[in-house]
């Protein structure tokens, strides 16, 4: 069987892509390495690797408790990828978009993004968090964040908010379905007749006469092979890489790697109750990074070290979430190397200042303020527009795209699964002119 277009991986840019082509009546198979995990259980299965700062403890920021330990990158194996444990917000996401306009990263590649961006918002149901759904002390977040004259609004959420009960618990997955997640566009399109087969890693793509042969592993090592006219990989930005390497590419492939990285900057306020209060409600955008409520377990006991009895309940938060620099490697062996840079430690310096007034403004006593080691949760820019794909996201490969976090050129600093949606959403249109041409 020749299929028109194989997807791997269906998270984002995967699950999009598929459903946008089998809609279009286009015979589409999906390959997905991981299982489908039940929906409410999705924070038991996020997978990390470990962040290797090299120069990370630079002089004058030894004093920063989110430099003691190591930090990681968090991501999801599975159906719907790591959007099952996204905390649902919907950004226009864009380095550049502080001066220009919310998709001008793309621009720069002749990539106009503004139509599908608008119908991505459509299809995910984009709206921001309504004041009767936050809780309050995400409330008391934003009146402290005014009187300190941070500007700080509604986040836009891929929230229906008529099936949510705002328990606070979007990272599991959501029972109702009030959270958006990669899982619904996966069964819209086995709905239009795509084909999934799940537990099946793809290890490489290569030409085969006119069409291309995808060959992949399954769970006990027996090796698989599929034939199709077109090939999208979207397997995320730390594993593209290593399917592009074993395809022949190579060149700049795994480097450019950012992270959106993060630290949650939290401490004790008895009873306050964030733990359970509808997650990143608010938020005070500040060019290259922006601040927003936060509840992390990883603070409890860090903030009971500093003497304190605090229970999940008694801990509040804030993330100052940064774009950092594209300076990081993947390397063979899956290493992560991300060298932290001086920009990077000034801007997680600033807004851990800013978070810690909050904190202090609302009443948080100072003495119990600490902060997580840094995390990211939004790797890409692995094989970037301009350096491993074309502007229509196909590779050397003729017919070998690429849509996924890995194309992104430089750090979003803020939550990308709505531009990737657009992203795929224009890749779809472009094989669908294609194969009607
Ligand atoms: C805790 C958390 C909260 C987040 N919250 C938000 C948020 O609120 N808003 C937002 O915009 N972003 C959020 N993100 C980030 C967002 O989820 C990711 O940036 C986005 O999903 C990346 O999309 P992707 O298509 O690149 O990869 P993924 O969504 O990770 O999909 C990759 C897929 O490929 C599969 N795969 C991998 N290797 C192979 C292989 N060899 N063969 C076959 N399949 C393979 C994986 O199993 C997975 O299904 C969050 C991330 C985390 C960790």
């Amino acid at each position: 069987m020749i299929y028109d277009c194989i997807v791997v991986g269906t998270g984002s840019g995967g699950s999009t892509v598929a459903r946008e082509l089998s809609k279009k009546g286009l015979k589409i198979l999906m390959l997905e390495k991981g299982p489908s995990h039940r929906v409410g259980t999705s924070i038991n299965h996020i997978q990390s690797k470990k962040l290797s700062f090299n120069d990370g403890s630079e002089e004058g920021y030894q004093n920063y408790d989110f430099l003691n330990t190591p930090g990681e990158l968090i991501y999801l194996e599975g159906v719907g990828g790591t959007t099952m444990v996204s905390l649902a917000n919907a950004c226009y996401a864009c380095t550049s978009c502080y001066s220009k306009s919310a998709t001008a990263q793309f621009e720069v590649h002749d990539l106009e993004l503004f139509e599908e961006l608008m119908d991505a918002s459509k299809d995910l149901n984009v709206n921001s968090l309504p004041a009767e759904m936050m809780g309050p002390t995400t409330h008391k977040i934003w009146d402290a964040a005014g009187a300190l004259d941070y500007f700080m609004e509604p986040m836009p959420k891929f929230i229906d908010f008529q099936k949510c009960n705002k328990c606070g618990l979007c990272i599991n997955g959501c029972e109702r379905g009030a959270k958006w997640d990669a899982k619904q566009f996966v069964n819209e399109a086995i709905n239009a007749k795509a084909s999934l087969i799940i537990n099946l890693e793809v290890v490489r793509v290569k030409n085969d006469q006119e069409n291309l042969k995808v060959e992949a592993m399954d769970s006990n090592r027996n090796k698989k092979v599929f034939h199709a006219k077109k090939v999208i990989l979207s397997a995320g930005a730390l594993q593209t890489p290593h399917i592009l390497k074993n395809s022949g590419i190579r060149e700049g492939v795994g480097e450019g790697l950012f992270a959106d990285l993060f630290i949650t900057v939290g401490g004790y306020l008895k009873d306050c109750g964030l733990n359970t209060e509808i997650p990143m409600g608010v938020k005070s955008e500040f060019g290259p990074y922006f601040i927003t409520p936060h509840y992390s377990a990883q603070l409890v006991p860090l903030v009971n070290d500093k003497g304190f009895d605090a229970n999940p309940e008694d801990i509040v938060g804030l993330m100052v979430k940064i774009a950092d620099q594209a300076n990081g490697i993947v390397n063979d062996d899956g290493k992560i190397n991300k060298p932290l840079r001086f920009e990077d430690l000034n801007l997680l310096k600033e807004g851990y200042e800013k978070c810690v007034n909050i904190l202090t403004e609302i009443g948080v006593d100072p003495l119990s303020i600490v902060s997580t080691p840094i995390r990211g949760a939004h790797p890409g820019g692995t094989a970037a527009i301009g350096r491993v794909v074309d502007n229509n996201l196909e590779t050397e490969i003729k017919n070998l795209y690429i849509v996924d976090a890995s194309v992104i050129p430089q750090a979003p600093g803020r939550p990308p699964i709505l531009t990737l949606t657009a992203l795929a959403k224009r890749l779809a249109k472009n094989i669908i002119q294609d194969t009607s041409d």
